[in-house]
């Protein structure tokens, strides 16, 4: 099975017909408990089921086989699995991160875990001589997140990996942006993959999830495995069913929307009214050499800065029709974001920058959304 190609994987890894009945999709086990045999013993290896539950272990082994990990445990929610690999460090310990990446975990990291004893900093990752001249001897993981969020900021994944190496410390990705295929991370020297699963793996915008994987079966992924257990915040077997049922269009989804982004951002790249467009693909971008080595597209994902300001860029939101004005990415609809205002006050994005996740209409229609409304403003 594992020799076979991604879009077959995608298909068929996790995905058994059912023996009772020979349902060819997978049937919903919403039972919370199991029974035990006459002598005490548990057949199939389910007791309860936060402790394992059929769909989740489907979900599980499905992801793990698309990247190439060795483990994999499924969460309620992207935060829920990043915080559960805070939570496997030790007080004390010291967590390099990038000064661009997603806020929620930024915040997380500062109100929630440096009260509990982590001590994190964040740093420039696209200049590596911030990440070199910042490992500690406590240092324990470096938190990844390439392209980063919203700026696209390209990392070199493997250099960092090799850095984490040198120091003792682990290599974490968050990979939502570049869910399974676009980036191998795993073969470029990470340790652990985050995704928020809610995003391009389900697919849908109708399931919040997440997910960490691991490269190898060991102690510190025991422990990850021991808090989705012990603390619960697990998926429900339904959000593990439907996350399963989008990852099956996920290769050909993925395709699209990186087409579709790629396009748009050309288009945006020429009109007057656009004063930087950031996405990876363009051969103006910064990390552009960069992205092509180690991604094998270059995402959905794109932000952009009207000339002017944030009353510019709102007004350039408010005039959008088939894009929606929404938070999150990754869903079939486009969506079109005001960054700066729903990361709060504190919050570094330039006022003037609107983040798109390019969803899968045709990108002509698309384009001309766009179109319409910069040249209306
Ligand atoms: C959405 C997102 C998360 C958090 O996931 P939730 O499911 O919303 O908790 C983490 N990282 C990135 C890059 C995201 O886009």
């Amino acid at each position: 099975m594992e020799d076979r190609k991604f879009e077959t994987l995608a298909i068929h890894a996790g995905a058994e017909i059912d023996p009772a009945t020979k349902a060819v999709t997978s049937p919903i086990y919403p039972s919370t408990t199991f029974e035990r045999e006459a002598d005490g013993s548990y057949p199939q290896g389910y007791s309860y089921t936060r402790s394992g539950n059929p769909n989740r272990a489907a979900l599980e082994h499905c992801l793990s086989t698309l990247e190439g990990g060795a483990a994999a445990a499924a969460f309620s929610s992207g935060s829920a699995a990043a915080a559960s690999i805070f939570r496997a460090l030790s007080p004390g310990d010291h967590v390099l991160a990038p000064d661009d990446m997603y806020h929620g975990i930024v915040k997380m990291l500062t109100e929630v875990f440096i009260p509990w004893g982590l001590k994190p900093s964040f740093v420039d990752f696209s200049d590596l001589a911030n990440v070199r001249a910042n490992l500690r001897h406590n240092t324990k993981l470096i938190w990844l997140e390439t392209p980063s969020n919203p700026l696209l900021k390209i990392t070199d994944i493997e250099a960092v990996a090799e850095l984490a190496r040198s120091a003792g410390a682990l290599l974490a990705c968050d990979n939502t942006w570049t869910p399974p295929a676009l980036q191998p991370v795993f073969a470029l020297g990470a340790d652990l993959i985050m995704h928020a699963s809610t995003k391009y793996l389900a697919g849908h915008s109708d399931v919040l999830g997440g997910v960490v994987l691991s490269r190898r079966d060991d102690e510190f992924f025991a422990r990850i495995r021991n808090l989705q257990v012990l603390e619960g915040a697990v998926p429900s077997p339904f959000d593990c069913w439907l996350t399963l049922r989008g990852i099956k269009t996920l290769p050909y989804r993925m395709r699209a929307h990186c087409e579709h982004a790629a396009l748009v951002a050309e288009f945006l790249s020429e009109h007057p009214r656009v004063a930087r467009v950031y996405y990876p693909g363009l051969a103006s971008h910064p990390g552009h050499e960069l992205a092509a080595k180690q991604m094998r597209r270059f995402g959905g994902m794109l932000s952009f800065t009207v000339t002017g300001g944030q009353e510019e860029a709102m007004a350039l939101a408010a005039r959008v029709k088939l894009f929606t004005r929404a938070t999150s990415l990754g869903g079939v609809e486009s969506l079109i974001e005001h960054r700066a205002s729903i990361e709060g006050p504190d919050s570094k994005t330039p006022q003037n920058l609107l983040r798109l996740s390019v969803g899968l209409e045709h990108p002509d229609d698309l384009i001309a959304d766009l179109r319409q409304a910069l040249d209306g403003l």
